[in-house]
């Protein structure tokens, strides 16, 4: 049975990584399948990522390529290519060599086995510095006790997934893209293969530990509402002893009459409850911003340009696409790229 493969493709400062990426993975892609595209989404790049995939294009007119307006972010840009492919079975990767393009024959096969989804687990994580093992390692632990849909330990975005996923993808409209954990909650049919994660080809990580602890609020915020609930029971056990230690004052001062001391525990008791109340009010603050941030309903990335494509179908792009498409057939015309 013949069928469509898309490769996707977010690259944010890629120039010294791509030629290689392509040079090993559209053999890859070439031996599985003659019908396939790659979404290669430019998100905002500031070298020339886009230029070198405009001269890619140029020999392999089977790359689309999508110019998002700034930078927005991986899960942003993935969504971006996720959105505009066409394929039966679709592979997001990343432009770094990270995730082996040698492994795609083998989610291919998987996939026509009868899998929705075939995730590649990473084997070993020797590749990453100690200190992101260390807290991946940590962030996994929280959320798996706490989200309500298990996530994968070792899955990061590399994976095969039937158009009947991504469909499913595109109903999740949630505007704070913590990929992962959306895939997990996805469901459907799930097989794996496992890899090795090697060094980055070129370049250098996007990933400072900054990013990667908001990426970990995120992941915990969105999935699982138990922060809240546990102010709720702290709450009521403060309550609790707060009576038990009332009537035991009541008691002491009917029988030995009123003393003065308890400055010290006085002061450490407002202290100490003055910063839980602040906490609580800052993981209500957390959801509360989750919550002002989706009612804004801003797209998730704004396109510039989107180059190759027939038809646009973006969630992000919205009814600029027409235009979008004016705008590059007008470029096709005058500048005779063959676009
Ligand atoms: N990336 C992106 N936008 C960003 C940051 C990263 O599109 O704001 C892309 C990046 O170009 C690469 C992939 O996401 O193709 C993974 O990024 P990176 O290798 O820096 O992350 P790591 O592998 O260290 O987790
Ligand atoms: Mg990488």
């Amino acid at each position: 049975m013949p069928f469509r493969l898309s490769l996707v493709v977010a690259a944010y400062n890629e120039e010294a990584s791509l030629p290689a990426f392509f040079e090993r993975t559209i053999p890859e892609v070439e031996k599985v399948t003659q019908d396939y595209e790659i979404i290669c989404v430019n998100d905002g790049s500031t070298d020339a990522t886009l230029d070198t995939f405009i001269a890619v294009r140029a020999s392999n007119p089977k790359l689309k390529i999508l110019d998002l307006t700034r930078n927005f972010g991986k899960e942003a840009a993935l969504s971006a290519g996720l959105d505009h492919t066409s394929g039966d079975a679709v592979i997001p990767i990343d432009a770094d060599l990270q995730d082996p393009p040698e492994l795609i024959p083998e989610l291919v096969a998987k996939w026509r086995e009868g899998n929705d989804v075939v995730v590649a687990l990473r084997r070993d994580r020797s590749s990453d510095s100690f200190l992101k093992r260390s807290f991946a390692s940590l962030f996994y632990r929280v959320i798996a006790r706490l989200s309500e849909v298990p996530i994968p330990t070792d899955a990061g975005d590399f994976r095969l997934m039937d158009r009947r996923v991504i469909d499913a993808l595109r109903q999740v409209p949630e505007r704070t893209r913590f990929m992962k954990g959306i895939f997990a909650w996805l469901g459907f049919r799930q097989a794996h293969v496992t890899y090795v994660r090697h060094s980055r080809a070129a370049g250098t990580t996007k990933w400072q530990i900054g990013r990667l602890w908001n990426l970990a609020l995120d992941g915990i915020f969105s999935f699982t509402t138990l922060p809240l609930r546990i102010w709720t029971y702290f709450g009521l056990a403060i309550a609790f002893f707060a009576l038990v230690y009332m009537v035991f004052i009541i008691l002491r001062t009917v029988v030995y009459g009123v003393d003065v001391p308890g400055y010290a525990s006085i002061i450490v008791l407002i202290l100490f409850f003055s910063g839980m109340n602040m906490i609580g009010l800052g993981v209500i603050g957390e959801y509360l911003g989750r919550i002002f941030v989706e009612v804004k309903q801003r797209p998730i990335y704004l396109v510039r340009d989107a180059i190759g494509f027939e038809h646009a179908h973006g969630r992000g792009a919205g009814k600029d696409d027409a235009q979008h498409h004016d705008r590059v057939g007008e470029r096709e015309a005058q500048d005779g790229h063959g676009w």
